[in-house]
């Protein structure tokens, strides 16, 4: 028997390209709908994180799958902002350093890490509902969301976006550092065997080159309400 949306909590997916703004854009929704907001980019950031601390040579599958045994990632909230736990240890700032996003790609194209990820992603879908931003939450993690979003903007307005938020936080940052990093993570999560980044036939295509963040969520949040009423 088909289950009828309204019997369970809300799921919604986001996925797109690196730096689009896709968790910026799901915390927005998580607070106006009173939903979980899971990034799972921070999941593979903290997993990569742990791979370059303890050399980890990914080729290798034994030490790979060795290694995920020994991977405990966790959130919780920090001064307010939703906090990346590896072991027990804050490593929100550390994730998001150019060393960690230069490595990120080749280790969430190995299958035993996304087999890992997606099976804790999915027990996070409990009794409220969440909002879940990614690269395969609409395609593998979720293909039954209620609701999916697609994001992409122009590569140099990404960049520019990032650059700025990375001098914001007073993080050391080079724009074409950035363009070839964003290339290069664009390239490899395109193009790997394992769910490759691409839109769900049912994900609905937001491109935010020519957007404001307000006008971005204005968007998204009636498309949201419309789909409230019509699950009633
Ligand atoms: O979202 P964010 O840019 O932090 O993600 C970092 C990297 O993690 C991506 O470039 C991609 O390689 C990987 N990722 C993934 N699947 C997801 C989320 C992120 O492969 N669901």
């Amino acid at each position: 028997m088909e289950q009828h949306p309204t019997s369970h909590p809300i799921i919604i997916a986001i996925d797109g390209y690196s730096s689009c703004g896709k968790s910026t854009l799901a915390k927005q929704i998580a607070k106006r709908f009173n939903l979980i907001f899971v990034d799972t980019g921070a999941m593979y950031r903290a997993a990569t994180l742990y791979f370059q601390q303890q050399h980890i040579d990914i080729s290798d599958e034994l030490q790979v799958i060795k290694a995920l045994t020994a991977i405990h990632i966790t959130f919780d909230i920090v001064d307010g902002y939703n906090t990346t736990f590896l072991n027990g240890k804050n490593v929100e700032s550390e994730i998001r350093s150019l060393a960690v996003s230069s490595f990120v790609s080749e280790v969430s194209a190995l299958s035993h890490v996304r087999r890992k990820m997606v099976a804790l992603q999915r027990d996070m879908a409990g009794k409220i509902g969440l909002v879940m931003d990614g690269r395969d939450i609409g395609t593998v993690v979720f293909p039954n969301a209620d609701l999916k979003f697609f994001v992409l903007a122009d590569p140099i307005i990404r960049a520019q976006r990032r650059y700025n938020e990375m001098l914001f936080k007073n993080q050391k940052a080079d724009l074409q550092d950035i363009i070839s990093n964003l290339a290069h993570r664009d390239k490899i999560d395109t193009e790997r065997a394992d769910s490759p980044l691409k839109q769900a036939d049912d994900a609905i295509l937001i491109d935010n080159t020519d957007l404001s963040i307000d006008a971005q969520f204005s968007l998204v949040e009636s498309i949201i309400l419309t789909k409230l009423k019509e699950i009633g």
